[in-house]
């Protein structure tokens, strides 16, 4: 059973602690949702530490490879997930004031018991594209279009194959 990281946030970022892990995929019930396999791990560092101004930050770095479904043809895409950020930690009252606008770093709740990899999800899940597709001429949906006006772009080496 693969146990969860609780971090209390802001000690992990004063004291400039570190992890650096993988995590199945499976853990991710949300990313799982639009996955086409639950294979795979996540590799991620979390970095604690202070910002120029001596505020509690978080870097997070992301690397992973997953199978997004198309939204096309509905069949496999690989999709290499790539992510670097820095997360500002921030009370109630701190997030309620910040201007966004002004802010170079997107601001997170600190929390005692913050769970590392539900914070993880959340960030895949901001990145990632909202109706992820095949390139055209690698999907399948695209092909069958171009079967039906005769100009499979495939047609030449079907030939080939039955000669
Ligand atoms: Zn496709």
């Amino acid at each position: 059973m693969y146990a969860r990281p609780r971090i209390d946030s802001l000690d992990f970022a004063r004291n400039g602690r570190r992890i650096s892990a993988q995590v199945p995929f499976a853990e991710l019930p949300r990313l799982q949702e639009l996955l086409d396999s639950p294979l795979g791990f996540l590799d991620y560092i979390l970095q604690g530490g202070m910002d120029h101004l001596g505020r509690p930050i978080l870097d997070v770095s992301l690397h992973g490879s997953c199978q997004l479904r198309c939204q096309r043809c509905l069949g496999a895409l690989d999709y290499a997930i790539q992510l670097e950020m820095r997360l500002l930690l921030c009370d109630q009252a701190g997030l309620d004031e910040l201007d966004d606008d002004e802010e170079e770093f997107d601001a997170i709740l600190a929390d005692e018991h913050m769970d590392v990899v539900a914070l993880l999800e959340d960030e895949i899940l901001l990145g990632l594209p909202i109706a992820p597709r095949h390139e055209t001429g690698s999907c399948q949906a695209a092909e069958g279009k171009y079967s039906q006006d005769g100009r499979h772009p495939f047609a030449a080496l079907e030939k080939l194959k039955h000669n």
